[in-house]
């Protein structure tokens, strides 16, 4: 038996990332850079109006009171999208919209509120400092800086400045394909009746939802049996089409524990017991350099090592620089952990008091219970040596989920 962190080192020793591949823009969403992104423009490319008003020299309206105006002539309209056909000398203005170029010999804009038209011309009340509502150019991106670097996610944001840089291609690592295979005698899909004795399978379903979740591909290869070689075949039939396996049950000790045996014959085991729970039995290894991950069949137990391992593992794949959720620390608010000498994963639900997190178990906490990661926002996670917490106790807390209502402060 193993500890967690050994397992989860060796685990990313023998994983590495996938080749960059181009995409388009559009299909960056989720995946990570393979290349540092270096600006060749600035953005915004040239100074511009913060806000609709006019342009004008902030020398011409240092006097400007409310009761002392000064006129100024107005020479255009400038809307976003065009450049000022004249330039702009003294005495003079040019009422700009917001995004639209400061035109020559202008150094600053007047807000519209702050100025009354007047025929051929407009007034200016109050003064404005040389550079006011002016955007200058390269005040987000200065051409030549790093803006993005290799290992970042594209999110949203990185996806705007790709595009506002130009970008319509943009190389990335690709993303591994993860076959997904439940097995067991017991299992039906989804679609299909329950018959005495059977169960559905879920697990496919949360590990497609893990997979996709983490950014890479997930495909679900079905169901097999409790026979070797079903599972030998299916795996057989789709290695050369992913980056790794994962499949869920079968690798406890019991006479239909298949996975071991296949992983041992096709590829090689490197470790099948993880001093953890839930979770204890699983099977991790490599067939043809692919890694295979065995996880337990308990749903719970699945989710749990997805989590430690297999999450941690796909983002080195797809080259990210991080590869662990956040962890905050919380202090419990109901009893948790048992001694078991393992390190042990508690589902918890947070909540925020005083800018403080408390932490408090979901309930039942069997690994077959899976409406406790339905509830819990995150796993507490207690050492080998812990055993029991009571109240008040503080512990570390694995973030599963940052979204809208994930915790509530006790505010609201
Ligand atoms: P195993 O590791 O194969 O001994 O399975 C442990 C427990 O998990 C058993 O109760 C199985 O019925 C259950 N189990 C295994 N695979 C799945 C699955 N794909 N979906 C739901 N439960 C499963
Ligand atoms: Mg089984």
């Amino acid at each position: 038996m193993i500890s967690v962190t050994e397992a989860r080192e060796r685990v990313l020793n023998s994983v590495k990332a996938n080749d960059p591949v181009e995409v388009p823009l559009m299909e960056t969403l989720g995946r990570v850079l393979a290349e540092d992104i270096v600006a060749d423009t600035h953005i915004p490319p040239f100074d511009n109006s913060a806000m609709d008003g006019y342009a004008l020299l902030s020398e011409d309206i240092v006097k400007a009171t409310e009761e002392n105006p000064v006129r100024l002539e107005v020479l255009e309209d400038l809307p976003a999208g065009y450049t000022a056909r004249r330039s702009l000398g003294t005495g003079q203005a040019i009422r700009i919209m917001t995004g639209a170029p400061i035109p020559p010999g202008a150094d600053a804009v007047i807000p519209v509120e702050l100025t009354e038209r007047e025929d051929g011309g407009v007034l200016v009340r109050r003064a404005v400092e040389r550079g006011a509502n002016v955007r200058k150019a390269g005040e987000d991106v200065r051409k030549g800086e790093t803006v993005l670097s290799r290992g970042a996610r594209v999110g949203p944001a990185e996806m705007g400045l790709l595009s506002s840089l130009g970008r319509a291609r943009v190389m990335i690592y690709r993303a591994p394909v993860v076959g997904i295979i439940s097995t067991g005698d017991e299992l039906v899909p989804v679609e299909e009746e329950l018959r005495p004795g059977k169960i559905r399978d879920s697990n496919s379903y949360t590990l497609w939802g893990m997979v996709r979740e983490t950014g890479a591909e997930p495909l679900r290869l079905g169901i097999v049996s409790d026979d070797a070689q079903a599972l030998r075949n299916a795996i057989l039939d789709h290695l050369e089409e992913v980056d790794a396996f994962i499949t869920s049950g079968g690798v406890s000790v019991g006479d239909y524990d298949i996975v071991k045996e296949v992983l041992a014959d096709l590829g090689e085991i490197d470790f099948w017991k993880v001093s953890m729970r839930p979770g204890k039995p699983q099977a991790f290894g490599l067939i043809e350099g692919k890694p295979l991950f065995g996880l337990p069949g308990n749903p719970v137990s699945v989710m749990v090592s997805f989590e430690q391992f297999v999450r941690p593992a796909l983002l080195k794949m797809m080259g990210s620089r991080e590869l662990y959720r956040p962890e905050i620390e919380a202090e419990i608010e109901t009893p948790m952990g048992r001694s078991t000498g393992r390190v042990e994963f508690i589902r918890v639900i947070l909540r925020e008091e005083e800018g403080k997190f408390k932490a408090r178990v979901t309930g039942p906490q069997g690994s077959g219970i899976l409406k406790s990661m339905a509830l819990g926002q995150g796993l507490a996670v207690l050492g080998e040596e812990v055993g029991r917490l009571e109240p008040g106790a503080r512990v570390r807390v694995q973030l599963l989920r940052v979204e809208p209502g994930a915790w509530r402060s006790s505010a609201t």
